[in-house]
């Protein structure tokens, strides 16, 4: 699988592939909320899964993490290798990570805290220390994780954010609590991000993700 990456680009209306803007959610759903304090949650990152990485899912299938502004803590502080049953409801309640088959979708504005920035696929990231790397191998900080879903398939890799990136906020919006810096976001404490999937997509929520640092 040839690994790809995801640069920002900030002059794009309304993008489908994005940080931060409205949420492309399912037919019927809305956005997911927090269930420690109830806001909404926004989306860090979703894209559909560009062709060109090859990756081992239904072609089309859409990735979407989305977490609170207000908490940022890591999303499980167990290690499993083997998933427990419909652990996607066992994490934190802070973040919600899905990848979905195609289906209808619709857009769902989210409240106004990062800038929105076009997800353009590209060979090489802009900047070699902060970047989104799709498909490939995973390039591990620590030992190299690897999982199991509860339906029994392997987890397979996704995608890759680098610890401390960046996701900029808009002008107004509020300092993130616990971030690290005035001008933007960090998802999960500014740890190095990586998402898994089950390979088989028994659910969409069937959507791991683990921190290293
Ligand atoms: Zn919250
Ligand atoms: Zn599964």
């Amino acid at each position: 699988m040839p690994k790809k990456f995801f640069n920002l680009r900030f002059d794009s209306e309304s993008p489908q592939d994005s940080v931060g803007g409205a949420y492309l959610a399912p037919e019927g759903q809305g956005l997911p909320c927090c269930t420690q304090c109830d806001r909404q949650m926004i989306p860090f990152l979703q894209f559909t899964l560009p062709r060109a990485a090859e990756l081992p899912f239904v072609d089309g299938s859409r990735l979407s993490v989305l977490m609170c502004p207000e908490h940022n803590e890591i999303p499980s502080f167990e290690s499993f290798e083997a998933l427990p049953p419909a652990y996607w409801d066992q994490g934190e309640g802070h973040w919600f990570a899905s990848l979905e088959k195609p289906r209808a979708m619709h857009r769902v504005p989210s409240p106004p805290v990062l800038q929105t920035a076009e997800l353009v696929m590209a060979d090489a990231p802009d900047d070699e220390y902060y970047r989104i790397a799709v498909g490939g191998e995973p390039e591990w900080v620590q030992d190299e994780e690897s999982f199991t879903c509860s339906c029994g398939s392997p987890m397979e890799f996704v995608c890759q954010v680098s610890d401390s990136f960046q996701f900029l906020k808009l002008p107004d919006a509020p300092e993130q609590p616990d971030g690290s810096s005035a001008r933007g976001y960090v998802l999960f404490l500014s740890n190095e991000v990586y998402v898994f999937a089950c390979a088989r997509q028994c659910d969409p929520r069937a959507v791991w993700v683990t921190v290293q640092n």
